[in-house]
Order: structure tokens, then sequence, then C-alpha cells
């Protein structure tokens, strides 16, 4: 039992975490807006309302009193596990915000103004050098930035602590290394048997109105519902939550392809992350997902695992049949369905890129961003060494900076240290996946009769509720017995493809 010193400290605490979690959900829902209905006149005007919002949650959260506070419930040592977990994550995210003075925090978001519309006009113009000089701005301001984090042993890890809060720039470059040795050659293997005999792809059209039903359906089919989900349109597809009860996912629909309903899939898996988190850590600033690369892995699992699954079409290509024609569908059969769906080809732009090649696009920003905060490569250098690194991974020439260097807008915001989530996405989905197919002998009957729930409580029990209470670490170190290891998702393509491909 909690000393009644404790319990009035721990009310104080709950008291303050949700005030700072109203003003999160204040600043996420103008973001929604701005990406969903705003319209572009209103542009500025919102730019000051989610900068003011975002200075009043720093401020709260750097508060000295809530330091007290902190400090306080940490020393006694009398809550139980979930409450003295809930104080040691707000612990770490006021450490974090307090290392960085409110000079650099505005240092970074004046800078990151500019540099947007740099990125732009050097999109435009085709040509990296209008962007040159807002890119090593931002690197000088990353440099200041890692410098708040002495103990780290290497700069990029303030870098990617951001995002990913327990994994050091060693252990990405360990794995990262494993991933590649697995995929380039695996890769090749499809490429060749590719060329033997390619894999036709959906002849279409894919009517929108046919589309947005399908979407739906599948999405009421993972947990949407209408009471705490909402689906609307975006130029650049996200989720977003405010709070567990109130999950908002966007798509964009293309009627030459079947993209959006993976597109859909992708996001309510996110959604899911958000809307099954405990209800006892609403209110506080750690009923979330824990990192992005978990995140990820969620959005992953359901977009590539379920999505792309035999067992999956099973249930579902009948009713995708039925909306679109057997002719959109390049015939009434399953398996060249299948193909088509899961067909690898190395390309150049990575958000259109395949379950397989995707990883080898992450690895190469990843790369090119340690390069660069080592001062081994020079900003000046960037577009020769993207396009010699994507011909060395992908085997592709880069016609243009748009399709190369400049076809991200991540490093416009300064966000190094952000791609590496979307690898360990796939990573860690697969090794959830693993665990999964143990605990559920049935599940792929269940999918082949359309009903996704035991999977849905599992990742509940096992990933969603905890929210940010156990690190990235922890939680694959509890589900899995591990820690991070590319090689259960290299198993999983390998075995997925050489029965599709034929590989040997
Ligand atoms: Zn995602």
């Amino acid at each position: 039992m909690p000393s009644p010193k404790s319990t009035v400290a721990f009310a104080e605490l709950r008291e303050r975490l949700g005030e700072l979690d109203d003003l999160t959900q204040a600043a996420s829902l103008a973001g929604w807006d701005e990406q969903t209905m705003m319209p572009a006149g209103g542009a500025a005007a919102r730019g000051e309302v989610l900068a003011t919002l975002g200075r009043l949650a720093h401020a709260r959260l750097t508060d000295p009193a809530l330091g007290a506070l902190l400090e306080q419930l940490g020393a006694v040592g009398d809550l139980d596990e979930t409450d003295s977990r809930l104080v040691a994550a707000v612990a770490r995210d006021a450490d974090r915000a307090r290392r960085v003075p409110d000079r650099l925090v505005a240092d970074i978001a004046r800078h990151t103004a500019a540099a947007q519309v740099a990125w732009h006009a050097a999109r435009a113009a085709d040509d990296f050098a209008p962007f040159r000089p807002a890119l090593e701005r931002h690197l000088e301001l990353r440099h200041e930035l890692a410098a708040c984090f002495p103990e780290a042993s290497h700069p990029y890890d303030a870098l990617l602590h951001a995002f990913e809060p327990d994994l050091t720039t060693a252990h990405v470059r360990t794995v990262f290394a494993q991933l590649r040795d697995g995929l380039v050659p695996l890769i090749r293997e499809i490429a060749a048997a590719d060329a033997a005999a390619p894999v036709p792809e959906l002849p279409g059209p894919f009517p929108l109105d046919a589309q947005r039903v399908l979407a739906r359906e599948v999405a009421l089919a993972q947990g949407f519902d209408d009471e705490h989900w909402r689906l609307d349109v975006a130029v650049h597809p996200f989720a977003q939550s405010l709070g567990s009860t109130d999950v908002r996912v966007t798509s964009r629909y293309d009627e030459g392809s079947l993209t959006s309903l993976f597109g859909v899939m992708h996001e309510v898996g996110h959604g899911l992350y958000e809307r099954q988190a405990d209800p006892a850590l609403a209110r506080t600033t750690v009923g979330t997902g824990v990192s992005l690369g978990i995140h990820e892995s969620q959005s992953r699992l359901w977009e590539n695992l379920v999505g792309r699954s035999e067992p999956f079409w099973a249930h579902w290509h009948p009713r995708a049949l039925e909306l679109f024609g057997e002719d959109a569908l390049g015939g009434r059969d399953l398996a060249a369905f299948l193909r088509a769906v899961n067909v690898v080809r190395p390309s150049l732009v990575r958000v259109e890129a395949d379950e397989a090649t995707y990883s080898l696009h992450v690895i190469l920003r990843f790369e090119l961003e340690v390069a660069l905060m080592e001062g081994t490569l020079a900003v000046a250098d960037l577009p020769a060494a993207w396009d010699a690194k994507t011909k060395e991974l992908l085997g592709l020439d880069v016609p243009s900076p748009s399709l190369g260097v400049l076809q991200d807008i991540h490093w416009a915001y300064g966000e190094l240290g952000y791609f590496p989530t979307y690898a360990i996405g796939n990573i860690v989905a697969a090794q959830l996946w693993q665990v999964i197919r143990r605990d559920l002998p049935d599940l792929n009957a269940d999918l082949a009769r359309g009903d996704t729930a035991a999977l849905r409580e599992w990742l509940r029990e096992h990933v969603h509720r905890h929210g940010r209470l156990y690190t990235p670490a922890e939680l694959l170190q509890r589900i899995t017995g591990g820690p991070l290891d590319a090689q259960p998702f290299l198993d999983q393509l390998r075995a997925k493809y050489s029965a599709l491909y034929g590989l040997r």
C-alpha cells in the first residue's frame, strides 16, 4: 500500500498529466484538421496555434514542480508496478525535455519552417542545390541537440532516441547489416525468377466507390467502429488518436491500384494500438504507442502479414470479385491474385516500394544519415552518395534528384533518426508474428472466415494495453524473450516468396 503522502503526490501527478495530455490532444486535433479539413489559407494561423500549444506543453513537462513530484514518488518506491512504471516513463520524458534548452528548440522550429520552403523549391526545380544550405544548417542544429546528451556513445543515438527510446546506433547497424545481407541476395533471386516469368499486374481499374466500400468493410473487420473512429481522405495518409476513444485514420484512393486498401489496413493497424490502450491510462501521457518502430510493427502486421496473406484473401477475394469484376482482377484465380499483390520489383521511390525491397530504402537513408553525423560525408556530396547507394542496394540508376535524394520531406523537417523506425516496424512485426502463430494455432482458419477477433485480442493483451509503461526493448523482451532480431523477418519473406515465385 502506498503511504498517504505518496497517494496525495500521485493524485497531483495525475492531475498535472491530465492537463498536459489535454494540451497534446488539442494539438493533435488541430494537426488532424490541418491535414484533412483546413482550407489552405488557414496554414499561417494554424502554425501559431500549434506553436503555442507546443510551448505550453513543453513548459508543463519541464515545470520544476512536476520534477519535484516525480522525484518524490520515485524515491519513496511504495507505488504498485503500473504506477511506478508510469512515474518512470514521465520522468524520462521530463528529463529529455529539460536537457534541450528552449533557445535550441526555438532555433530548430524556426529553421524547420525555412528548410521546408527550400526543400519545396529544390523539388520544384529538381535540383538539390537550393536545399543544400538548409540541410547543412539542420545538421549543425542536430549536432547541438546531440551535445545535450553527452553520455551517448554516438552522436546519432540522441537523434534516434527521439523516435526509438532505447536503441543505439551500434545495435541498429548490426541488425541492419543482418537485414541487408539477407535481403540483397533474396531480391536478386526473385528478380531472376520475375525476369524469366514476369508476374502480371492487376489490370484494374478499381472504381473509387467500390474501393471505399471494400476498405470500410475490411476496416470494420479489423475493429473499426463508427462510435470511436473516423476514416477520412488525406494527401499523405496517417493515423491520429485523441485518446483511446477517438481514433482518426485517413487514406487516399487511386483508381489504378488497390494500394488504398492496404493503406487503410495499415492505418487501422496504427489506430488499434491507440484504441486498445488500457482505459486506466486515459488522460496520462503514457496511454499511447511506445515508439515509432513498435507503432509501425502494428501497421505492417495488418498490412503485410494479414493483408497480403492467403487466408485473408480466401475470405475477401470473392468480395473483391463482386465489387470490381473478374476483368479488373485478372481472372478468378486466387493464386494469381496473391502473386500480383505480393510482387517484388526494385523501384526508386520508398513510399511505392514492396514489402521486400522497402527496408533497403531505409538502410540507404540510415547509412547516409550516420555518415553525415559522423562527418565522413559532406552535404555537398550527398546526392552522389545517394545515387551510388541506390545502385549498390537496388541495382538502379537515379535519373533525377526528385526521384532520389529529394523524394522524402523528412530531412526538410530535420528529422534525422526517423527513417530506421520504418524498417524496425517490419522486423518487429515478424518477431511478433512468430509468437502469434504459436499462441494462435487457429489463426489461418479464423482469417479465412474473416474473423480477426483472436488476433486483435492477442495484440491488446501483449502490446496495446501497456501503452508506454514498458520501453520498446522491455516490451519486445517480454513478448519474444529476446532483443530486436531481423532473422524472423528474413525467414518469413524467404518462405513466402519461395512459394510465390517458386524459388529453390
Ligand atoms: Zn505507418
